[in-house]
């Protein structure tokens, strides 16, 4: 059978590497009426042309001739500050879903990782009994949660990163079938990508048949739900002092693992702290760098599915190039979509046999 080259992916790839129809056509020297004949199915490209192509937007030739990439239904996806983000900058994360989307078929085709283990509270408007509902329910308690990314995985939701060095995109989230996505911006402090972690749980699990998820409500219930999750009431309500100076603030966010600023709205919201107290709080903490960033600041989580994966993977002697090579697409989009994930490893461990394609 004859390869037929796929237009959705030339459409997929141009909007990933943020060009215009215009830009690509500039930088691949074809003309930009040839660019749009080809993503709308007018015309099929000779070799030179997909080469060209290929070349400019940085994706193996073999991309442009796979199946027709998944599409994402743009209104269950759910964007922070959707209103400072381009279009540009949006089409682009939802491109990176669509690939995330590529590699997560390959990775569930190569191991057995845990099915998805929500539960459904979208008639829950409150996001403290929401939050209280999901800690209950996963038995959790009410203490820190030590690893909230390890928490999802287990719970059966696929992280990947978004390596996108803008701060407009923070994180998204999104159900496909049964099966619930995060996709987590690399560029933030540790303990901002642990928030925006809990942020998308939210929307999960609170905001699942919302359809357009980005409403003003959305995004505090999914604020409200995040902040209740990790810093539980009674456990903070419990273990701080009567006057809360900012010393203990700093203290406090190692402990519940979020920025300090999340820690301080916090304990305001569970009125430990007067209006005054916490204004005069957050200047301080400003004036420390906690706004700019998270001085001394935890350690970034990493994911120990892609963990296990890389570390089988090496074993075997498979490289990341030849895993991109399988799902078509360039490393630097692979290297994207799990960065920063896996962490600074992976040794090969020469010990550990892998019979075993269990991950969980
Ligand atoms: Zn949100």
């Amino acid at each position: 059978m004859e390869l037929k080259f796929n237009p959705k992916r030339l459409s997929l790839a141009r909007q990933r590497r943020r060009l215009t129809g215009k830009g690509l056509a500039l930088a691949a020297s074809i003309s930009a009426v040839t660019i749009s004949r080809l993503e709308n199915d007018d015309n099929e490209p000779d070799e030179a042309t997909v080469a060209k192509l290929a070349l400019s937007l940085r994706y193996p030739v073999s991309f442009f001739y796979a199946d027709d990439p998944e599409e994402l239904d743009t209104t269950a996806v759910s964007f922070r500050s959707l209103t400072k983000m381009s279009a540009k900058e949006r089409d682009a994360a939802i491109a990176a879903g669509r690939l995330g989307l590529e590699v997560s078929d390959w990775l569930e085709r190569q191991f057995n990782l845990p099915a998805s283990d929500l539960i459904d509270l979208s008639y829950e408007t409150n996001p403290e009994a929401a939050a209280k509902a999901l800690r209950g329910y996963w038995g959790l308690g009410e203490r820190p949660i030590p690893n909230m990314l390890g928490l999802l995985e287990v719970k059966g939701v696929r992280v990947f990163s978004l390596s996108e060095a803008t701060r407009t995109v923070d994180a998204f989230s999104f159900w496909r079938d049964d099966r619930p996505f995060v996709f987590l911006n690399n560029f933030k402090t540790a303990e901002h990508s642990i928030y925006d972690s809990a942020h998308e749980l939210a929307h999960l699990v609170m905001h699942r048949h919302a359809g357009s998820q980005t409403s003003r409500a959305a995004e505090r219930e999914a604020n409200g739900f995040a902040s209740a999750f990790l810093m539980p009431a009674n456990d903070v309500r419990s273990r701080m002092p009567r006057f809360i100076t900012v010393d203990l603030i700093i203290k406090a966010k190692s402990r519940w693992r979020v920025s300090a600023m999340a820690m301080a709205y916090r304990l305001h919201s569970l009125e430990l702290m007067t209006d005054w107290q916490y204004k005069s709080a957050c200047i301080e903490l400003g004036r420390r760098g906690f706004r700019a960033g998270e001085p001394g600041g935890i350690e970034r989580e990493t994911s120990a599915i892609w963990r296990k994966v890389l570390a089988q993977l090496w074993n075997e002697r498979t490289t990341k190039h030849e895993i991109a090579a399988t799902v078509n697409l360039p490393p630097d989009e692979l290297e994207g979509l799990i960065w920063g994930l896996a962490g600074p490893m992976v040794r090969p461990d020469r010990a550990g046999k892998p019979t075993s394609l269990r991950i969980v």
